[in-house]
């Protein structure tokens, strides 16, 4: 063999040696414990490898969407109408009323909202349509409360307790019964977090169903936010804990944690829930404990929102399938409800159909502006 042929046969290898561990890399990556370090390879290596991934959709503009989505909303309309005829008696206060509750605005709310309408219509100058709208506009806004912190917590201040050193990821538990649409608002969330700029990885602690875990790991792949998993029916708390770990040892910024929402009884909820969230604060606190409610299931919602309130300290609600319901009204009756706002709303089943919420682009879409 001469040198020339011994060059060739030498390149060759070296070649097959370098494709066969891409593959290898490409095959590991997301699947386990071993993402981080995967993910990580990757970087540093600075190989072409990865796939291609997804890029987001920017934030700004989403909640617009929600404009020709909401479908046929009584409620702008219908209180439109009403306003502006003529004569303004008992009867059509009642019906008002009534507008505002098949809207699942709620009692206390629709009785607040009705006084409030009443003693302002009395003082109006004008009935003019764009002046009875604006009026509307302005109360059915206060009754959704701009004032409200609506602020995701997913960055976290230099610990201070380290010395100012290092930052922890910021944590994200995010709750709610199965079939409210979690699983995809974990994957829609990382989407969100990823087009602005953070680097994200999942937690799978719904153990119970392998396809809630097959699906985190798609959503997860198409962003590049590594998942963490565990063994089917394994300890949800321990995947929970696995992911913060490897959030903190990987230098992300937020850990999503996806949990199982099986609502057999308050106790059986309360035990596996309140573990996981024990279990995760021995490595630091929760930021922020996210409870999915689906519009559409009302007065149901609403029983499960009070059922999760008191096994977990909610700090904010993700409203999903605010396309699909012709009861906005939801949205206030749940923050009155627990107390607590109202942070993401879903708009759709497209990737990017998750929005932070925004109170004044809500109302104007109920008033079909
Ligand atoms: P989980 O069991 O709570 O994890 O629910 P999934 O995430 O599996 O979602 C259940 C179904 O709801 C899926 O078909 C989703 O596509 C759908 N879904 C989730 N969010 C929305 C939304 O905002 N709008 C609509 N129209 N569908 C949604």
């Amino acid at each position: 063999m001469n040198t020339l042929t011994l060059m060739v046969v030498l390149a060759v290898l070296g070649l097959l040696v370098v494709v066969g561990a891409g593959l290898a890399l490409v095959r590991r990556r997301g699947h386990g414990p071993g993402a981080v370090l995967d993910a990580e390879a990757a970087q540093a290596s600075g190989t072409a490898e990865a796939p291609a991934l997804d890029a987001p959709a920017p934030l700004s503009g989403r909640m617009a969407r929600l404009r020709g989505r909401l479908r046929g909303q009584a409620l702008g309309a219908g209180l439109l109408g009403l306003l502006s005829r003529e004569r303004l008696d008992e009867e059509v206060w009642d019906e008002v009323e009534e507008v505002l509750i098949t809207a699942d605005v709620g009692v206390g709310p629709t009785r607040e909202l009705v006084d409030r309408l009443r003693t302002r219509v009395a003082g109006a100058s004008s009935r003019e349509p764009a002046a009875v709208r604006a009026l509307l506009r302005e109360e059915l806004l206060t009754l959704v409360g701009p004032e409200l912190d609506r602020t995701l917590r997913t960055r976290v201040a230099r610990d201070s307790a380290a010395g100012g050193e290092g930052v922890r990821p910021a944590v994200v538990l995010v709750v709610g019964v199965n079939g409210t649409g979690k699983t995809t608002t974990v994957g829609k969330l990382a989407r969100v977090l990823v087009a602005d700029g953070r680097t994200v990885i999942l937690g799978a602690a719904d153990t119970f169903r392998a396809a809630a875990a097959d699906q985190l790991q798609t959503w997860g792949d198409r962003v590049g936010a590594p998942v963490v998993r565990g063994p089917e029916a394994g300890d949800p708390a321990s995947v929970a804990f696995d992911a913060v770990r490897q959030g903190a040892q990987g230098g992300y910024d937020v850990v999503l944690v996806d949990t199982a929402g099986r609502l057999q009884n308050k106790v059986g909820l309360m035990d596996e829930l309140g573990k996981v969230k024990r279990v995760i604060e021995k490595q630091g606190p929760v930021d922020e404990v996210l409870l999915v409610l689906d519009a559409t299931t009302g007065q149901n919602g609403l029983v499960q929102a009070r059922v999760f309130a008191e096994v977990v300290n909610v700090t904010g609600i993700v409203l999903t399938k605010l396309d699909g319901t012709a009861k906005g009204g939801i949205v206030v009756a749940v923050q009155r409800e627990l107390g607590v706002p109202v942070k993401l709303v879903g708009l759709g089943e497209g990737a990017d159909d998750l929005a932070p919420f925004d109170p004044e682009v809500f109302v104007d879409a109920l008033l079909g502006d």
